[in-house]
């Protein structure tokens, strides 16, 4: 019987796990760090072996072949030992693959992959399809698969995923766009980063569909050596010609194979240019899974947005206050101030991830009022955009950064936090950022 090892114990790696045994594998698990209760929970219903707080390597190298989460880096020991010894190392999603009885939508990118799946399958459930929402949101695609019955998996994919496939095959693969992230786990050279984007279209077959931005240049000039032979489908908010969506004025178009939704921008819940983008991706990804453009319309005209991005958490005293806790880099907090249409009171700061924040200064000249840094060390940021916006206060928690955000704001101003770096200096995640700033604005509109 082949052994496989998972290493890493939360919704990827337990997925996996629960697959392997149910496909009749000798099956192995190991954590570096604590498994979450309900993990663990399912590891025992399975009758899974498995260890924490440690890799034992006696039980983990004469494994056939490893499963690996994707939070663990290829540089761990454990995984450099194992390549050492020639076993395969794969992700999740490479070692469920073979089992899928259904069709794959797969998206990745850098900024909108949440948004776009999650939309995505909204149009699907909407069409009556049997369809997972799996990968970095959702279930697992392997515990998805492990419960069979899905006519289609609509898949989320980071860069960590894919890195680790091989001989998956998307259906259809979506690549939203490429811009700088993560680029610590790849030897800080952009190319590694893109060459693993561009995984998704690996093995993609003629009868296969590749929906991808246009007007991302990263994607157009790495594509001529990538798109080969399946049917690319592109779409542009900037007027690219040759495109199966685009906007003409107002109104958002996309068509496949002689079947077309169109629909106004001002239908759209979601707002920005990004979110146009959004749409458009997911309206040609459900009209390749055969979705009537009418229930496209309607699913489209019904999707409010996914939370902690751009979500709107109300209005006190004439000012608008926007949860975009979500926007961890630059370029995505350059699409939430170019949806902005009033004077913002920008709250940012964070840990940064190498950030060069050139690209927001047109923007924030022309729109911020108030720049509020909230973080352990604003330095960076104070240095960024002094001179370049009216007023910058440095504060160092929630509350402080409120409280400054509120004496700033005056009727008519949008509150924004949108900050352009990750969490962890001051909390747990960005879901506990964005919950600590609704809860926020939920008190302060009761106390006024
Ligand atoms: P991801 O899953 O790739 O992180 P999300 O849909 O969760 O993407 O959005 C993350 C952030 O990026 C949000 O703050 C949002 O405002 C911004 N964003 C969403 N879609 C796009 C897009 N197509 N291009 C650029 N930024 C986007």
């Amino acid at each position: 019987m082949q052994r496989i090892v998972v290493l890493g114990g939360g919704e990827s790696g337990c997925g996996a796990a629960v697959l392997a045994r149910k496909k009749g594998f000798d099956v192995f698990l190991s954590d570096m760090g604590v498994i979450a209760a309900k993990y663990k929970k399912m590891l025992r219903q399975w009758d899974i072996p498995y260890e924490e707080g440690l890799h034992t390597p006696e039980k983990i190298l004469d494994a056939d072949r490893v499963v690996k989460s994707p939070g663990i880096p290829d540089k761990a020991p454990m995984v450099r030992a194992l390549r050492e010894r020639g076993v395969p190392v794969v992700s999740e999603i490479e070692f469920a693959a073979p089992y899928v009885s259904g069709r794959t939508i797969c998206i990745t990118g850098s900024n909108g992959k949440t948004t776009t799946t999650t939309l995505i399958y909204e149009i699907l459930r909407r069409a009556g399809r049997k369809v997972a929402l799996t990968g970095n949101i959702g279930l697992s695609f392997a515990l998805a698969v492990a419960e069979g019955g899905y006519d289609w998996y609509v898949v989320e994919m980071s860069s960590f995923q894919l890195d680790g496939c091989f001989d998956f095959r998307a259906d259809v693969a979506v690549l939203m766009n490429i811009t700088p992230d993560h680029l610590d786990r790849y030897e800080y050279k952009l190319q590694n980063y893109v060459d693993s984007k561009f995984r998704i279209v690996r093995n993609q077959r003629p009868e296969d569909r590749f929906i991808y931005c246009a007007d991302d240049p990263l994607t157009a000039e790495n594509l001529p050596s990538r798109t080969l032979g399946m049917r690319t489908l592109p779409f542009t908010v900037a007027g690219a010609a040759g495109c199966a969506a685009s906007l003409d004025g107002g109104t958002l178009r996309a068509e496949v194979d002689g079947r077309r939704v169109e629909i106004g921008l001002d239908e759209l819940k979601i707002k920005g240019m990004h979110n146009a983008c959004n749409a458009m991706a997911a309206s040609l990804a459900a009209l390749c899974a055969g979705v009537e453009p009418e229930t496209v319309r309607e699913a489209l005209r019904a999707f409010s947005g996914v939370e902690h991005r751009l979500e709107r958490c109300g209005t006190v005293d004439g000012v608008e206050y926007i949860n975009d806790s979500k926007a961890t880099n630059v370029d995505s907090v350059w699409y939430a101030l170019e949806s902005m249409t009033r004077p913002v009171v920008w709250i940012a700061g964070g840990t940064d991830k190498g950030n060069d924040y050139a690209r927001l200064y047109p923007l924030a000249e022309k729109k911020v009022r108030t720049l509020v840094c909230m973080g352990v060390d604003n330095a960076k940021l104070l240095e960024a955009f002094a001179g370049r916006v009216p007023q910058i206060v440095d504060t160092h928690s929630i509350e402080e950064a409120m409280a400054a955000a509120r004496r700033s704001a005056r009727p008519g101003d949008a509150v924004l936090l949108s900050p352009a770096c990750a969490s962890f200096d001051l909390f747990k995640n960005y879901e506990e950022r964005g919950r600590e700033f609704k809860e926020w604005v939920l008190t302060l509109a009761r106390s006024v």
